[in-house]
């Protein structure tokens, strides 16, 4: 034993401060103050901290049953699945612990899909550049970032990947290996990087054309982070294929990969399975996540919530220009493209009482919980505006010195 290595793995750089409790909007620090929490668990907690349904729901199962296996029928998967089903494009549901292998599902059913039809060497499939897919072998592969597969031995080879928003390399690119294309509607970890509507258009048409399955990654941009269940739905196109995780079980870890009967064809009995995945206790949150999200009138009060809250972003960067360049992102997926390095400005709004999280292209994501209020906003705002004002005088401070 070395004394000197710490007991967590070092992997994360982690923030100065921790929480003890949490309240709807806000989360309460280990140093007594109370913060705003616009971050999220990064979109994770979209119903917010300690939601009294969600609190009453996981709590009744978890002092009946937490876990039987995948051996036996499973009651609650089959409601949340039946649920995701009724509400999206699906016909069928994958349930998983995590977004990453939400996203390996949907991988081995791209490739299953043509295996299945006679056509195994069919298996790549193509990606975008600035892409998060998660951090397993496969999913670091999809993604692409060099500086994340570093050392981890060969590329899991079978992922194509072309640069975001070029629509001519991106049909370049399938060739007759090509399974499928995989694209989050907006990259989130990329830096809230809309993929406009035409585009997404365009994407489905090219699935279409060449025989491939479209498989989109809602991981950060589904359960009603964008003003629909889904942000695919803005676009009016439906995937083949798509993976969910994240707010889905609002901070209890689960995933699903959701995908039409025909894409799914080849997926039987013994073909993938999980341990966990879909358990009573993780069925029991989805299925209180649901019940909220899918109340009348919900989502569209998250679209109001946007709509203002976009506004007041785009305020702070005309009254701070020497700190923002552009307010960006739809629905409450948002951020401030920074001119200072996000590194300074996500801390320093921390300090002020704001939770807010980094992004790639200097982006600062602001990610309200979908039962934001706007007073919530007001207060969020004003807290950015004090950062700045901080992060000015620091500036002049320095060159005066
Ligand atoms: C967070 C995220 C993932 C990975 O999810 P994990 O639960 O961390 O495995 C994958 N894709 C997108 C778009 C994400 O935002």
């Amino acid at each position: 034993m070395t004394q000197s290595f710490p007991a967590v793995m070092p992997t994360y750089a982690r923030a100065e401060v921790g929480f003890e409790r949490g309240e709807g909007p806000y989360l309460f620090g280990t140093d007594g103050k109370r913060y705003l929490d616009f971050a999220c668990g990064i979109a994770v907690t979209g119903l917010g901290h300690a939601h009294p349904h969600l609190v009453a729901e996981v709590g009744k199962q978890m002092a009946q049953v937490w876990h039987t296996s995948n051996i036996f029928p499973i009651p609650q998967q089959q409601r949340l699945a039946e649920r995701l089903v009724a509400a999206t494009f699906a016909d069928t549901v994958f349930f998983t612990n995590s977004g990453a292998e939400a996203n390996e599902c949907g991988i081995k059913l791209v490739r299953k899909y043509h295996a299945h039809h006679g056509n195994p060497q069919r298996y790549r499939i193509v990606t975008f550049e600035g892409a998060f897919h998660g951090r397993t072998l496969a999913t670091l592969a999809a993604g692409g970032q060099q500086k994340y597969l570093d050392g981890f031995g060969p590329k899991v080879d079978g992922f194509d990947q072309v640069p975001f928003g070029d629509h001519a390399a991106l049909e370049a690119a399938i060739g007759p290996h090509t399974a499928g294309i995989l694209i989050e509607p907006v990259q989130g970890e990329g830096g809230v990087r809309l993929v406009p509507q035409q585009c997404l258009k365009g994407v489905r048409e090219l699935c279409d054309k060449h025989g491939l399955l479209l498989f989109l990654d809602e991981i950060q941009t589904g359960m009603g982070r964008t003003g629909r269940l889904f942000a695919h739905e803005w676009a009016g196109i439906v995937p083949d294929v798509m993976s969910v995780a994240k707010a889905l079980g609002n901070g209890f870890p689960v995933g699903a990969c959701l995908a039409t009967a025909k894409a799914a064809a080849g997926m039987n009995a013994g073909t993938h399975g999980s341990t966990y995945g879909g358990n009573p206790l993780a069925m029991s949150a989805g299925n209180a996540v649901l019940d909220v999200m899918l109340a009348e009138g919900f989502l569209d009060n998250v679209e109001r919530m946007a709509g203002h809250l976009k506004q007041q972003l785009v305020g702070l960067v005309q009254r701070n220009p020497d700190m923002f360049e552009d307010a960006r992102g739809m629905g409450l997926l948002l951020g401030l493209k920074c001119k200072v390095p996000n590194t300074d400005m996500v801390p320093m709004v921390r300090k002020h009482g704001l939770l807010a999280v980094g992004a790639g292209d200097n982006v600062m994501r602001v990610l309200a919980p979908l039962v934001v209020k706007p007073e919530h906003i007001a207060e969020a705002v004003d807290r950015i505006d004090a950062a700045c004002a901080e992060l000015r005088a620091a500036a002049s401070a320095r060159k005066a010195g």
